[in-house]
C-alpha cells in the first residue's frame, strides 16, 4: 500500500503540466494515511482516490472550478466521499473541471485547462467536464477517481482518456454535498483503470442516503435486483439512428469491430434497433441542463456563499449581485444562466421548456420499447415489454462521434460545435439509464465504446463492459 501511494505522489510532481488537480492532498498526510491503511482489511484499503472539484470535501476547498467559489471549504464530506474515508480509501485531492460542470474539453475552468499530452508533443483535450478526474487516472496520479455526469462528463473523458468511465442509474449514488449543475440529470460517476476496479468503487457508494431526496429507497433497490437476468446468449441492440454521417470513419470501423468481436467471441446475437426520438435529444438535454442550471447557480450572489465584488457600503443589493455574478462566473457558465432564463421566460416556456419535457418522455419511450427488462420506475400496466420489442439486453455504441481534438483547434471553437461532442451520451443522462465507455485499443487512445442499459440493469452494464477489456 505504501509503495503505491509513494508511486503516486511521485507521479502528482512529474505530472503537474497536465493540470488535473485543482488542489491536492499534503503529500506527507496521504503516506501517514497509506501507512495507517496497511492494517485494514477491505477492497478499497488504502487506495488513492481523487474527487472532482465539485464535490464538498471537509479538508480541502470545494470550487466547482469557479471564480466565485475559488476559496469556498465547505464544512462537511459529501455523502459519496465519506463513504470512501469509510471503507479506509485515501482522498488524494480534488480534481480540475469545466466550471459547475458545464463544457466538454474541461477548458472551461478558473485555473486553467486540463490537457493529455500526444506521443507527438501536441496537447490535446481531456475531454470534459470530468477531464482531471480522467487525466489523474490515466497518468497514474491515483488509483480511481470520482466525477459527475449530467450528460456525459464522466463518459467522454474516459473515451479520451483511454480510462472506463461509468454512470449508474440515476438516483443510485448519493448526490448529497455534490454541487447541483442540473438536479434531474446529475449523477455521480466513477473513473477507474478497469471495469473490475469501477466495480468495486461502485459497490461502496451504491447505497440509500436518507439526506439526498432522490436517492432511490431501498424498497426500489430490493425490486431492482429481482428483475428478469439477461439472455444467453447476450442481444445487443445497435441504435440505426446513431451512425450519423459526421462520425469518424475509425470510430465507426471500431464500433463495427466490437460488435463483432462479441459476436464471434461471445455468441451474441446482434440486433439493429430504432431509437426514433435520439435525435431530438441534444437540443432538449441543452434546453433542460441550461434551465435547471439557471436557477440553481442563482445562489451565488456574493451574500451566501463564495467571492463578493467589492462594493462600497450602502451599494444596492441588485448592483452587488449584478457585480459579483459579472465578475466571476465564466463565459460559458453565462451563456448557460442566460439560455435557461429565457427558456424558463413566460413567453418561451411553451416553445422550449415544456417541448424539450416531452423530448425527454420520448427518449424514454424509446429506450423502453427496445430493452428486455421492463422499466421497474413505470407501473405494472405501462411497463409491460411488447411482443413485438427486440428485446435486448444491452445498447452498444460510440460513446463519442471523434477522437480527441487537439486544444489548439478549440481555442476558436462555436460553442455548438463542443454541444454536439455529446450527442452519444446525452439520451442516457436523459432517462436515467446506466452508461459505462469502455476504452478499446487502449493504447491508441481516444475510442471509447458505450454500453448502456435498461434503468437498474447497472449490473449487465458492468459485466458486458467487461468483456470488451
Ligand atoms: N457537456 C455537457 C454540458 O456541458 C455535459 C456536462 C456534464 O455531464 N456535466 O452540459
Amino acid at each position: 500500500v505504501l509503495r503505491e501511494a509513494q508511486r503516486c505522489v511521485a507521479n502528482h510532481v512529474s505530472c503537474s503540466s497536465l493540470n488535473a488537480f485543482v488542489r491536492l492532498a499534503d503529500s506527507s498526510a496521504i503516506l501517514s494515511q497509506a501507512q495507517n491503511a496497511a492494517s485494514t482489511t477491505g477492497p478499497l484499503a488504502g487506495k488513492l482516490i481523487a474527487i472532482k472539484d465539485n464535490i464538498c470535501t471537509f479538508d480541502l476547498p470545494t470550487t466547482a472550478s469557479s471564480r466565485i467559489l475559488k476559496s469556498y471549504k465547505s464544512p462537511y464530506d459529501a455523502t459519496v466521499v465519506k463513504q470512501l474515508r469509510e471503507a479506509a480509501a485515501i482522498i488524494v485531492g480534488k480534481t480540475n473541471m469545466d466550471e459547475f460542470g458545464m463544457g466538454s474539453h474541461s477548458t472551461h475552468s478558473h485555473f486553467g485547462a486540463v490537457k493529455q499530452k500526444r506521443v507527438n508533443g501536441e496537447e490535446s483535450s481531456a475531454g470534459g467536464s470530468s477531464g482531471g478526474s480522467a487525466v489523474a487516472v490515466a497518468s497514474d496520479q491515483c488509483w480511481a477517481a470520482l466525477g459527475t455526469d449530467t450528460g456525459g462528463s464522466v463518459r467522454l473523458p474516459a473515451a479520451y482518456t483511454g480510462t472506463v468511465g461509468f454512470k449508474p442509474s440515476y438516483g443510485l449514488l448519493s448526490r448529497w454535498g455534490v454541487i447541483d449543475y442540473a438536479n434531474s440529470l446529475d449523477t455521480v460517476g466513477i473513473l477507474a483503470r478497469n471495469v473490475q476496479d469501477a466495480q468495486i468503487v461502485f459497490d461502496t457508494l451504491n447505497k440509500y442516503d436518507p439526506q439526498d431526496p432522490t436517492s432511490l429507497l431501498p424498497s426500489t433497490r430490493s425490486r431492482l435486483r429481482s428483475s428478469k437476468p439477461r439472455s444467453r446468449p447476450l442481444r445487443i441492440g445497435i441504435p440505426v439512428e446513431y451512425n450519423i454521417t459526421s462520425l469518424h470513419p475509425h470510430i465507426r470501423s471500431t464500433w463495427l469491430s466490437t460488435l463483432h468481436y462479441l459476436q464471434e467471441t461471445h455468441g451474441a446475437i446482434l440486433q439493429p434497433i430504432s431509437l426514433p426520438s435520439t435525435r431530438h435529444a441534444l437540443s432538449a438535454y441543452y434546453i433542460l441542463a441550461p434551465a435547471e442550471a439557471s436557477s440553481n447557480l442563482a445562489k451565488y450572489d456574493g451574500v451566501r456563499y463564495g467571492t463578493r465584488a467589492p462594493s462600497p457600503d450602502g451599494t444596492p443589493e441588485s448592483v452587488l449581485f449584478a457585480k459579483t455574478r459579472g465578475q466571476n462566473f465564466g463565459k460559458e457558465v453565462k451563456r448557460r444562466i442566460l439560455l435557461g432564463a429565457f427558456s424558463l421566460s413566460a413567453k418561451a416556456m411553451d416553445n422550449y421548456f415544456i417541448q424539450a419535457q416531452k423530448i425527454r418522455r420520448l427518449v424514454q419511450k424509446d429506450f423502453d420499447a427496445v430493452f428486455k427488462r421492463s422499466n421497474p420506475l413505470l407501473e405494472e400496466s405501462f411497463s409491460a415489454v411488447s411482443s413485438d420489442s427486440p428485446n435486448v439486453d444491452v445498447i452498444i455504441c460510440p460513446t463519442a462521434p471523434t477522437p480527441p481534438p487537439t486544444l489548439e483547434s478549440l481555442s476558436n471553437q462555436d460553442p455548438l460545435d463542443a454541444y454536439m461532442n455529446d450527442v452519444f451520451t446525452v439520451p442516457a443522462s436523459l432517462a436515467g439509464l446506466p452508461a459505462l465507455s469502455v476504452p478499446i485499443e487502449r493504447e491508441a487512445k481516444g475510442v471509447g465504446m458505450q454500453v448502456l442499459g435498461q434503468f437498474g440493469d447497472d449490473s449487465t452494464v458492468l459485466d458486458v463492459s467487461e468483456m470488451l477489456e
